[in-house]
């Protein structure tokens, strides 16, 4: 059974610059919402199966003891899995990490309700936009645009840093329409919110999920989805003609 005080935990390890600014102690959380097909941790897909619970306690006081190696502007980030799947007790564990010092940062889908108290707390937040079009992004993931949308309002609005990535995936959400459609909506959240923390990268589709899926004896459905050089610049183009921050981490 689980217990408040206690966070489910699949993999961990450091990483600089990719999940976060500086270099991170990285949790990877278990759990997740979604049915991305592309997903690279197939493995961390439910809570408590591949995972081991590790108390709040526990976690920050790895986190206080490896405070010499957050260089660059590091700290902790917790990752997925789906983060906001363990809600309560990541926004404890946020909150303790703010207590002491410690910068974080989750990445997340964005996709569950009630959650503003982690988008308020964490210092650094990276969400998925991952398609703008509602009755496939629906179909493919099972995710509902609106509440993602509310989300990404609600963070950037706080003024603090947010990462938008956009996975680009041939057949789901390239194209000269959903790159217009992609833009449209990220201008919306710049203009409304005049949040000059707000960034934005394409992370071209791969296939680091796939030899999971089938260790897993799952089947791994996309067939094709590597864009090529011409997506990638279709999407930029629209992101930079709006004077938006597109970064490379
Ligand atoms: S939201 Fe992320 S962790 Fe969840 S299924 Fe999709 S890619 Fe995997």
């Amino acid at each position: 059974m689980r217990k408040e005080n206690e966070i489910y935990i699949f993999q961990k390890g450091f990483n600089y610059s990719q999940d976060g600014p500086g270099n991170r102690l990285v949790y990877h959380l278990a759990g997740c919402n979604l049915k991305c097909p592309w997903c690279s941790n197939p493995e961390g897909m439910e809570i408590t199966k591949n995972a081991t619970p590790v108390t709040i306690e526990a976690i920050v006081k790895e986190a206080i003891s490896c405070k010499m190696m957050y260089f660059d502007g590091g700290g902790v980030t917790l990752t997925g899995g789906e983060v906001t799947c363990q809600k309560d007790s990541v926004q404890s564990l946020l909150e303790q990490l703010r207590e002491n010092n410690i910068n974080s940062c989750i990445e997340t889908n964005a996709s569950l309700k009630n959650c503003k108290e982690i988008f308020e707390v964490v210092d650094y937040m990276i969400a998925d936009f991952k398609s703008p079009d509602p009755e496939k992004l629906k179909e493919v993931t099972g995710a509902d645009i609106e509440v993602i949308k509310e989300n990404l309002f609600f963070r950037a609005q706080t003024g603090k840093p947010l990462l938008i990535r956009i996975p680009l995936i041939n057949d789901f959400n390239n194209g000269k329409k959903n790159a217009v459609l992609f833009a449209d909506f990220f201008k919306k959240l710049y203009e409304k919110s005049g949040n000059e923390n707000l960034y934005f990268e394409i992370l071209t589709y791969h296939e680091f999920g796939k030899e999971k899926y089938e260790k897993q004896g799952k089947i791994y459905t996309i067939e094709n989805g590597f864009v090529s050089p011409e997506d990638v610049k279709i999407l930029a183009e629209e992101i930079k003609k709006n004077n938006l921050n597109l970064i490379h981490t």
